[in-house]
């Protein structure tokens, strides 16, 4: 088809299948295997958001262009570092340089938090009257008249998915790793979310003042993870420090600016205004303060904000020492009042021209998260079209086993596999022993990976993260079954199947109101287990009369994962509120299978 022939088509950030249909004038059941092929399942009715109609009216012959006057973009969601791609598209003479935005990563007690604190105390309260103290989760410090941005990343497990993004917002990851302890779980998982969101790494090797520091084991071991030092021929600059003794900390300053240097380190003031939200909180007196860090364009007292779905006008506005200010240009951290709600670290904000517009793009971005429906990311199923289509020649795992003993032949094996199928390359971000984390999936998020477990279970928290994110995790007992599986996928001879597995099933003895509108089932299982995270048929005479999702499960008030056979149990469901005593439930998951 030559491009002339090629049809324009303007398309809603949302929109059913049918009407999908009628606006590219193909039937709907068209439409519907299109998605499939995708790895989409839509029905009619069911809405799908831009991206994926894209996808669909493109293969159709179509060019899709996203309707003007919705201003919900799909980056609203939060999901990339939107505003890279804003300052990549800015007009080249309007860029000006800012400063590199630096955040800390690494194992705890590593001393990240002592490292910003010297880096703090050396640099900013050295320059100003009575020594001031950080107000926010960021500052700026001076070195050699160059300005550098600092972003604390709380090191609390509960903030993974703030390290993940505080990773995505900076423009270099100083990772921190104690020379007495060397390459740590954390440490690995620290260069893993950089490498993700390609942003360049510095070591600063730290606790050097101690006695059993070895920092020659600490490189190898970063060599081994793929930070080969550069006096080794590597491109990672190792600094060696001392946070307590305030000792390289030039050096370390120094070697952030020579990244930065080599970097692309700029913005247009004049731009549109966004950046990451920091931190957000509620003061008690002050009411929803938020701390900001400015990517592009300048921000000035009385804008208003839309950061994730908290929005409002600046009511005050500060720097990192909490002085007022009335604007700031990019790389600033500021706080700001006036939001209506708590922004969530990592959210995405913006200045839009109303607070009418704002709630305008709150409404829509609620009503497509309620209705879109995810495509997964990359599943095996369909890495050969997606390897067909040139789009890619890469499959990235994460890899969880049980013990090193599986691990080993596993890697082993794929790296062999990979060499037998030059057309793929198989990239392991990832090892590890133990069980698919939260973590594992923010990872396989951040890199568009597959997360495979052998003999290991993945955690609630993950597999919500999974189904929200459209990650594919799988699990196998049989290291032959993995790699014929990997095998077929490379293939092109994997083809997906969702079968129903039942897991267990339970009467219904009881209901409860839990609030005004929901109602629960006290239950028995009668046999098998239900699962939280399972779905349910309602069965009333013989009839499913609902299915769907389980909202929550519990055993004498506590929320539980899944409850067995023999015992009670209180379930409640997402969307259905009419149990009857003498229901039968029955608890499902939907599988893929393989031919
Ligand atoms: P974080 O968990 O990575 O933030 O680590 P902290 O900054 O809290 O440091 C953990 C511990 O290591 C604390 O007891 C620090 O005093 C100590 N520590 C941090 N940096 C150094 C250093 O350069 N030398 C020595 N000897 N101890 C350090």
């Amino acid at each position: 088809m030559s491009d002339t022939e090629i049809k324009k088509i303007i398309l809603p950030l949302q929109i059913s299948v049918r009407t999908l249909a009628e606006k590219i004038e193909t039937s709907p059941i068209e439409v519907i295997k299109v998605l499939m092929a995708n790895g989409v399942m839509a029905s009619i009715n069911q809405n799908i958001d831009f991206d994926t109609a894209a996808v669909v009216a493109s293969e159709l012959g179509f060019e899709p262009e996203l309707e003007e006057k919705i201003e919900t973009k799909p980056e609203d969601l939060g999901e990339i570092p939107f505003w890279r791609r804003v300052i990549a598209d800015e007009d080249e003479k309007n860029l000006v340089a800012r400063p590199p935005v630096v955040t800390i990563l690494g194992h705890v007690d590593h001393g990240k938090t002592s490292l910003l604190d010297a880096l703090r105390e050396t640099n900013v309260a050295a320059g100003e009257k009575g020594g001031i103290t950080q107000h926010i989760g960021a500052y700026q410090i001076k070195h050699k008249g160059k300005k550098i941005t600092f972003m604390d990343t709380p090191g609390h497990a509960a903030f993974t998915s703030m390290r993940a993004r505080g990773a995505q917002g900076a423009d270099i990851v100083i990772l921190v790793v104690a020379a007495d302890d060397g390459v740590m779980p954390q440490t690995r998982e620290a260069a893993n979310h950089a490498k993700a969101a390609q942003v360049p790494i510095v070591v600063a090797l730290n606790k050097m003042d101690l006695p059993s520091a070895n920092p020659d084991l600490a490189k190898r071991q970063l060599a081994e993870i793929g930070l080969v030092p550069d006096e080794w021929d590597g491109d990672t600059i190792i600094v060696p420090v001392s946070a307590t003794k305030k000792q390289g900390l030039d050096d370390l300053m120094e070697a952030i600016l020579l990244v930065a240097d080599n970097m692309d380190i700029r913005a247009n003031p004049k731009g549109e205004v966004l950046g990451t939200v920091v931190e957000g909180e509620l003061d008690r007196f002050r009411g929803v303060l938020a701390t900001l860090l400015l990517q592009n364009g300048t921000i000035k007292m009385g804008d208003t904000v839309l950061a994730g779905k908290a929005y409002g006008r600046i009511k005050a506005m500060f720097d990192y020492r909490g002085t007022r200010i009335e604007k700031a240009g990019p790389s600033t951290p500021i706080e700001i009042m006036g939001l209506n709600d708590v922004p969530h670290a990592g959210d995405l904000f913006r200045v839009v021209e109303s607070e009418k517009k704002a709630r305008s793009i709150v409404a829509e971005l609620e009503i497509s998260e309620k209705t879109a429906i995810k495509p997964t990311k990359v599943s095996l199923e369909d890495l050969f079209e997606k390897m067909q289509a040139g789009e890619t020649q890469e499959l990235r795992l994460i890899i969880k086993a049980d013990v090193q003993g599986s691990l080993e032949p596993i890697v082993n094996s794929l790296e062999e596999l990979g060499e037998e199928h030059p057309e793929v390359s198989i990239v392991i971000l990832h090892q590890e022993i133990g069980n698919i984390s939260e973590n594992d999936v923010m990872l396989a998020t951040a890199s568009d990976a597959i997360v495979i477990g052998f003999a290991v279970e993945a955690d609630n928290a993950a597999e919500r993260l999974a189904e929200k994110e459209g990650v594919s995790i799988r699990l196998y007992s049989i290291i032959y079954d993995l790699l014929e599986d990997v095998e077929k996928a490379i293939k092109g001879m994997l083809k997906p199947e969702m079968v129903a597995r039942v897991t267990g099933r339970a009467n219904v003895l009881a209901t409860f109101s839990v609030s005004r509108f929901k109602v629960a089932a006290g239950c028995r299982v009668i046999d098998g287990v239900i699962r939280r995270n399972g779905r349910m048929r309602v069965i009333r005479d013989a009839q499913v009369i609902y299915d769907g999702e389980i909202g929550s499960l519990k055993r004498e008030k506590e929320d539980v994962r899944e409850v067995r056979e023999g015992f009670e149990c209180g379930i409640a469901m997402r969307n259905f509120h009419d149990f009857e005593v003498g229901d039968l439930l029955e608890c499902y998951i939907l599988e893929k299978e393989t031919l």
